[in-house]
């Protein structure tokens, strides 16, 4: 079955006790059967509301996923999580590569690559994400960045329905800014072009690219209409149920 047009994800960051993880969680549940067919919906909350989550949306439609995941199937890794054990616990789903982790954890493109490879072992989907720093773009090297790191941190083979890519301009995280439409959809073409040229274009071209950075319901339409933009990665505007089924509404 092919899969739906759109990916609007949620990432929960490290926030909320398990009352706030299941009042959130049943609010998107209660709102789900109502977000537009061509979208599927996604949150990822913090791994120890992994299971109150679940349990909240089941048969809602929505589903879980994890913000990160060790590369090994177990061992010696302490405070890590396994791609498996996420699994095991309902994910389909997982974030790998946002930028805090590549900032707070010094993780890099080989790091986020192995990382990708073990959610595919574990038969969870990967959300890679990529995005240049203010200082990058403004020397004009965004399209650059970012395709080096979409080439970097993509397996190589990789059936393109089994992985989505998120674009996140680094600057944009939070902060209440955006890059232009323009700026947008080239950074996409450019992510586009290189998984094409990486898998081929049946593969490549089937890959959902996300955006994300500071996507609220007023400006998530003029996003996702934009070529190469097949979802959404949220943070901020995930918290709440009614902003995040919002963003998901622009896609019908
Ligand atoms: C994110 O951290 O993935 C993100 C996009 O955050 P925000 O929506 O708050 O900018």
């Amino acid at each position: 079955m092919s899969q739906p047009e759109y990916l609007i994800a949620g990432n929960w960051k490290m926030n909320g006790l398990g009352a706030d993880a299941d009042a959130l969680a049943k609010g998107v549940a209660a709102g789900a059967s109502s977000a537009p067919a061509v979208t599927e919906l996604l949150v990822c909350p913090p791994y120890l509301h992994i299971d109150r989550v679940s349990a909240a949306l089941a048969g809602s439609g929505a589903q879980v996923g994890g913000q990160d995941c060790h590369n090994e199937i177990s061992g010696a890794f302490t405070g890590d999580v396994s791609a498996e054990m996420l699994a095991d616990m309902g994910c389909s789903y997982v974030i790998v590569g946002h930028s805090e982790r590549r900032d707070g954890h010094r993780e890099g493109d080989p790091a986020i690559w192995a990382k990708a490879s073990a959610a595919l072992r574990a038969g969870l989907k990967p959300i890679i994400c990529v995005g240049e720093t203010e200082q990058e773009r403004l020397a004009g090297k965004a399209e650059e960045t970012v395709a080096r790191q979409v080439r970097a941190c993509t397996p190589d083979g990789v059936d393109g329905s089994k992985i989505a890519l998120a674009y996140e301009p680094v600057w944009a995280i939070g902060s209440g800014r955006t890059p232009t439409r323009d700026e947008i959809a080239a950074v996409h073409k450019a992510m586009r072009d290189a998984l094409e040229d990486m898998l081929g274009a049946d593969a490549g071209g089937g890959i959902r690219l996300l955006y994300g950075g500071s996507v609220k319901p007023s400006n998530a339409k003029e996003i996702m209409t934009l070529d190469n933009v097949n979802g959404a990665l949220i943070g901020g505007a995930s918290l709440k149920a009614e902003d995040f089924l919002g963003i998901a509404a622009t896609c019908a």
